[in-house]
């Protein structure tokens, strides 16, 4: 296969030109980062299970109207996207207290929180995401007035969904994080879903055990990471029975 032009390369995926204008190939990499890159791993199998887990709750999204990148996966770790232009911001859902916003506010982890609560942080890998206002981000230009509204719709509507859809399979969505992109049509534009969501971007406790489904296991030294993503997919029927070991090895380029 002829040699395709990298894009980009981040902590967790590398970003391909696609075969079409306006797509990208995106692969997910078996590499594991936490604490803005100081911890560092490669667990095998990690990109396999994340470009399945993305691609399933992407569909579902699609599927009750969220827009979102995702157009088809192409193999294991691969899979094809709409180009989008990124707005530099994570955006946050929490439904329980945990990571950053217990140590900030001094919450314990697991507390309800009243309702869901929505965060922004500013996509700058070097000043650690810190997180913004929407004051910030209306001041620095970040995002209009009209992307924020639609960013908050779809936070929350992808919220709803994953909680659901988690909370079939007994799993507790605490927390997690999206990123939004602009698609252009002429002069105006629409935001989308784009980035992943997979559990390297989520918090998923079990239900009954509180046990840890997510990057903290990584993050915190608490077992094996492949195990826990292994778990959700199974739980999930993402990985079908019959599908090769995740850490077959897969050729690019
Ligand atoms: P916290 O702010 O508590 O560290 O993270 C809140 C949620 O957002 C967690 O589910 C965490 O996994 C996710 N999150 C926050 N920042 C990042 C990031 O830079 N990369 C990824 N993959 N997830 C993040």
């Amino acid at each position: 296969m002829a040699r395709r032009k990298k894009i980009y390369e981040g902590k967790a995926k590398i970003l391909y030109e696609g075969p079409e204008p306006g797509t990208i190939v995106q692969y997910f990499k078996d590499d594991a980062t936490a604490f803005n890159a100081e911890k560092k791993a490669v667990i095998e199998g990690k990109g396999v299970l994340n470009n399945r887990l993305s691609e399933f709750f992407m569909t579902g999204l699609a599927q009750i109207g969220v827009p979102n990148h995702f157009i088809k996966r192409l193999n294991m770790r691969e899979q094809l996207v709409r180009s989008v232009e990124i707005v530099p911001l994570e955006i946050i859902v929490r439904n329980y207290a945990a990571g950053t916003m217990s140590k900030r506010l001094g919450i314990e982890e697991g507390t309800q929180l009243p309702r869901p609560i929505v965060e922004y942080c500013y996509k700058d890998d070097a000043l650690g995401d810190p997180l913004v206002t929407e004051e910030h981000i209306a001041a620095f230009g970040w995002a209009s007035q009209q992307d924020m509204d639609d960013i908050l719709s779809l936070a929350l509507r992808v919220n709803d969904f994953l909680s659901g859809v988690m909370m079939a399979v007994g799993i507790r969505l605490v927390d997690f994080k999206i990123e939004v992109g602009r698609v252009f049509d002429g002069d105006f534009h629409r935001l989308i879903v784009a980035d992943e969501i997979s559990p390297d971007s989520c918090r998923l406790w079990d239900i009954d055990t509180g046990q840890k489904l997510d990057k903290d296991v990584f993050r915190r030294d608490l077992g094996d990471l492949k195990d826990a993503y292994t778990e959700v997919a199974r739980r999930l029927g993402v990985m079908p029975k019959n599908a090769p070991p995740v850490t077959k090895p897969t050729l690019i380029n």
